[in-house]
């Protein structure tokens, strides 16, 4: 381990006024101090941000809510707001990881967490993620995890958040605040496509904080969506490939809105409006959810060992859009404590 300096930051000031390029906020710990256990990352110093007062999960007063960047992830998956507004939201929380790794997880920590790609975590081989201009590994390697959409000729990592899937779905918007001021994403544009700039996984500037998540009003949804998650092992695996879906459905089997997004297949959340826009209006029938299916992974391009990711996203996304047109599937697993 490099040696790095520590700051506990007990002021959301304090916290901005720390954060620059040499200086990373730390919140719950689980992805970025094994990066630096592995020598992935070499930060020189840290602001720990845990203790930050933005751990409140509120009501905005106009049927969305706000989720507080420090706030568990598990917290969040429990809250009662957002299992009843949510429940995709919950459902992909709770698909990921374990539950000890998701007390510990933040909100703003899920959101930053790095690629899985095994060659940005071997250290021995190029990578331009890592060490820009170095050269990728992957591509021509084990490449059964990588891309099939949006990756460039430096980069096919792939971008491993499962709640990062329904957020993208939920329309949410990432707030963010440092010493410049506050600003507003949309979560499409937080995460990026590799392009030349593959070391550079969102939008976020080194010297912004996120402070919340804001969720739109979803009530059009509550009963009609799904979060399936491919996988190589039942739990404690990231996805091969994973589909959030919801539906708003009119009693005469109208789609009134729609919202698909991918994990687990591009570098970011793969959401297509124009996908979605296919199907508003239409019939929720197989045979519209498939057009859906061929318009979101239009353009794919497998690499040598995940040829099978196009055929599972097809399949993942019609599947996910029957059973959301079927009712939610709620995964909290009535019986589950959380400590
Ligand atoms: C064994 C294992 C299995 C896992 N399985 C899954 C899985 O199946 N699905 C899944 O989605 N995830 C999985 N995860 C990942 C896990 O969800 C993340 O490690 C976790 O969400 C990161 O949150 P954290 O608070 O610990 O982040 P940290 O490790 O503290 O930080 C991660 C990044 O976020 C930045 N950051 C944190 N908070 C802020 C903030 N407020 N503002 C600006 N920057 C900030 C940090 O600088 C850092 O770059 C797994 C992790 C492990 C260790």
């Amino acid at each position: 381990m490099n040696p790095f300096s520590w700051q506990a930051c007990d002021s959301v000031d304090a916290a901005t006024g720390a954060l620059n390029e040499h200086t990373k906020a730390v919140a719950g710990g689980t992805n970025l101090l094994d990066l630096m256990k592995a020598g992935v990352m070499r930060p020189p110093a840290l602001a720990h941000v845990a203790g930050l007062p933005l751990a409140a999960i509120e009501d905005d007063g106009a049927g969305g809510l706000r989720l507080g960047a420090t706030a568990h992830n598990a917290d969040t998956a429990y809250h009662l707001l957002v299992r009843e507004r949510y429940p995709l939201l919950t459902a992909a929380i709770l698909a990921g990881a374990s539950p000890q790794i998701r007390n510990m997880a933040t909100n703003g920590g899920n959101l930053l967490q790095r690629t899985r790609c095994h060659y940005f975590y071997d250290t021995a081989v190029a990578c331009n993620k890592r060490s820009p201009g170095s050269g990728c590994a992957a591509i021509g390697g084990l490449t059964r995890y990588h891309a099939i959409l949006g990756a460039s000729e430096h980069c096919i990592a792939t971008h491993p958040s499962d709640m990062c899937v329904a957020l993208a779905a939920l329309d949410a918007v990432v707030h963010v605040r440092s010493v410049r001021g506050a600003r507003a994403i949309a979560f499409q544009d937080f995460h990026r496509l590799p392009g030349d700039h593959p070391e550079q996984d969102s939008t976020l500037a080194a010297d912004e904080l996120i402070t919340h998540i804001a969720l739109p009003d979803a009530s059009r949804f509550v009963n009609n969506s799904v979060y399936l998650k491919f996988r190589d092992r039942a739990s404690y695996a990231f996805a091969l490939v994973s589909a959030a879906a919801a539906l708003d459905v009119g009693a005469d089997g109208i789609v009134r809105d729609a919202r698909v997004a991918l994990g687990g297949v591009a570098h970011k959340p793969w959401r297509m409006r124009a996908a979605e826009l296919a199907l508003i209006g239409e019939t929720a029938t197989l045979p519209n959810f498939e057009k859906v299916a061929d318009l979101l992974l239009a353009g794919a391009v497998p690499q040598r060992d995940n040829a099978f990711k196009l055929s599972m996203a097809r399949r993942a996304v019609v599947r996910a859009l029957e059973q959301a047109l079927n009712g939610t599937i709620d995964n909290t697993d009535a019986g589950e404590q959380h400590e």
